[in-house]
């Protein structure tokens, strides 16, 4: 059989791609809305690390031509959703290859547009959106690559099929035939393992060797540690839209329970299986026995994350840490006050933020506290406001707070978006004592501001529900200490006192013990008050020396580098 021919420059790349690494979205430019939140930002952090190492990987995504959404956010504290809509063509280049897929029975073609990952010394990694949006598809069907997740569980499926099956396809008719590893960024990725079993038979191996040869092919990384974060579809949902690749027969071998899971599909078909963060490891393989699942704790990209301020200071001190993160163990070798200096510049610039986009005036001389993330209900958000007394009463005996705020509600959350509306609200009785601000539309730029600008970062989620986190590694890296609950990535990061400070009881290896509200803002606000405040008013070369810790130790390590260098070892060339 003659191989395709390998479609236009992919000659040209230096390396060819080995990995092909699959997400649901994928964010790494704010003006490229294809993303929810921290899977999409570390499935962009992970690429770009890659670019930066030279690792031949290629990346799969959906265009999400229309967008998360863009937040908006009423006088009384509703979320508006905003179209995000956002135009291709000044970013990437239309490939001229088209695939199919089936969905219930239609044939569905799709296109790709080709994005360039540059690294830091120049490699390139491309990345490819799918898009249905073709005169040759249903008006319906054009729609199946434009929203992220929108719609019903149908629409759901109906993307992942373009995503796992599609993307395998595309891979294969771009001329990309050394994959090595199909690398699935959380579970939506799953079905591709099934084109995988389609191809391994179409090659001669015996039915026996099939799933053997598809798990030899295959990593995945799964993001939560929440039962219904898990995506499930009912069988005869599963056979009726994907009739037409698959037989029914060959659709209920693979449920679990009359139910497609995603996550058993990837794995039962996977050689290397990995938790985002040790506890999370650990969680994983409580909730799935019998299979083995190892950790690797996520990173962020430093020079990327790491504030314009604190850039100079790192190359002055640091020369070779943008490619080599690890060298920011020696932060410690930095002069106190330079870090500072270079902080206050970040500060100022959030402060002209807050201003020009919240209308709120912040003293660059105040205390100031940053929470950003999804507006989950397990995040507690409002854990800090559950007693805005005490918070009066901090201020008054020990010094002034400023608070603030972003982060968007699922659309169809709505505990979500009572959540935000209830910490606006309770911003507004504490304004005049507390300056306050709630940021709309929180995304990769506000992010970069906030983490690397405010003075403490704070997380508060119910344990053990934070997978990983990543804002917090944003926050370290640029010296800001995190203050928080010992969940996810933070176990491994916290020294208390010295990178930062916890709240509530420390985890028992092997033993879940439900977060109690009360007694974590008990412990909240006894720590700001007696320690956290005292520190930041009373002793600034205390204070700074904690800032110097978080780089040293949690910069150095809680990088995207780090990561893919264990990605590299364990999971891609092992
Ligand atoms: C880093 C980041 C996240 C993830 O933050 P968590 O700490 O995991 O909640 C989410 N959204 C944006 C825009 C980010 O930059």
């Amino acid at each position: 059989m003659k191989p395709p021919s390998i479609d236009h420059d992919l000659a040209l790349l230096k390396k060819e791609p080995q990995i092909a690494y699959f997400s649901m979205e994928i964010g790494f430019d704010s003006r490229i809305p294809t993303y929810s939140g921290g899977l999409g930002v570390l499935a962009g952090d992970t690429l770009r690390a890659c670019a930066d190492l030279e690792v031949p990987i290629v990346g799969v995504t959906l265009l999400n031509k229309k967008g998360y959404f863009r937040q908006g956010i009423d006088s009384d504290g509703n979320q508006r959703e905003l179209p995000a809509d956002w135009n291709a063509t000044e970013f990437m280049q239309l490939k001229g290859v088209q695939v199919s897929v089936f969905i219930e029975g239609r044939e569905v073609w799709i296109r790709a547009w080709e994005y360039f990952i540059v690294g830091v010394t120049g490699y390139q990694v491309p990345l490819y959106f799918l898009d249905t949006h073709l005169s040759s598809n249903s008006p319906e069907d054009q729609e199946i690559t434009s929203h992220l997740y929108g719609g019903d569980s149908c629409y759901r499926l109906t993307q992942e099929v373009v995503l796992g099956i599609g993307g395998v396809r595309l891979l294969r008719a771009l001329g990309y035939l050394q994959i090595r590893k199909f690398h699935m960024n959380e579970g939506h990725a799953a079905l591709l393992t099934l084109d995988l079993l389609a191809q391994e038979r179409e090659h001669g191996t015996m039915e026996s060797k099939l799933v053997e040869a598809v798990r030899r092919k295959c990593v995945f990384t799964t993001h939560t540690p929440i039962p219904a974060g898990h995506d499930r579809f009912p069988a005869q949902l599963a056979c009726s839209v994907l009739k037409g690749n698959f037989s029914d027969q060959e659709i209920l071998r693979i449920c679990h329970d009359g139910e497609l899971n995603m996550t058993h599909l990837a794995l039962d078909h996977s050689e290397y299986v990995n938790g985002v963060a040790k506890k999370h490891g650990e969680v994983s393989r409580g909730m799935f026995p019998g299979f083995a699942i190892d950790s690797i704790t996520n990173g962020v990209r430093s020079v990327f994350w790491a504030s314009d301020p604190m850039k100079q200071v790192f190359d002055q001190y640091l020369s070779g840490w943008r490619n080599d993160p690890f060298l920011l163990r020696n932060a410690l070798l930095i002069p106190l006050d330079e870090i500072q200096k270079a902080h206050q510049q970040t500060k100022k610039e959030l402060i002209e933020y807050i201003k020009h986009n919240g209308g709120v005036g912040f003293k660059e001389d105040v205390f100031t506290i940053g929470f950003a993330r999804r507006a989950a209900t397990y995040k507690r958000g409002d854990l800090i406001l559950r007693e805005p007394a005490k918070l009066l009463e901090i201020i008054d005996k020990v010094g002034p707070l400023q608070l603030v705020y972003a982060g968007k509600a699922h659309p169809n959350d709505p505990s979500g978006k009572e959540l935000l509306k209830r910490i606006i609200h309770v911003m507004r009785s504490i304004q005049e004592k507390i300056p306050s601000v709630y940021l709309a539309n929180y995304d990769v730029s506000l992010a970069k501001v906030l983490t690397a600008g405010v003075d403490l970062w704070l997380n508060t989620p119910r344990r053990p529900q934070e997978a990983s986190g990543t804002s917090g590694m944003k926050a370290s890296l640029n010296g800001v200490p995190n203050f928080s609950v010992l969940d996810g990535w933070w176990i491994e990061g916290h020294i208390e006192g010295v990178t930062g400070w916890s709240i509530g009881p420390k985890p028992k290896m092997g033993v879940e013990e439900p977060s109690d509200d009360a007694k974590d803002a008990e412990d909240l606000y006894h720590k700001l008050r007696n320690i956290i405040l005292p520190l930041f008013y009373n002793d600034p070369a205390g204070w700074d020396r904690v800032m110097h810790h978080a780089i040293a130790i949690n910069g150095s390590f809680f990088n995207s580098h780090r990561m893919v260098y264990q990605y590299v070892l364990r999971a891609y060339f092992s």
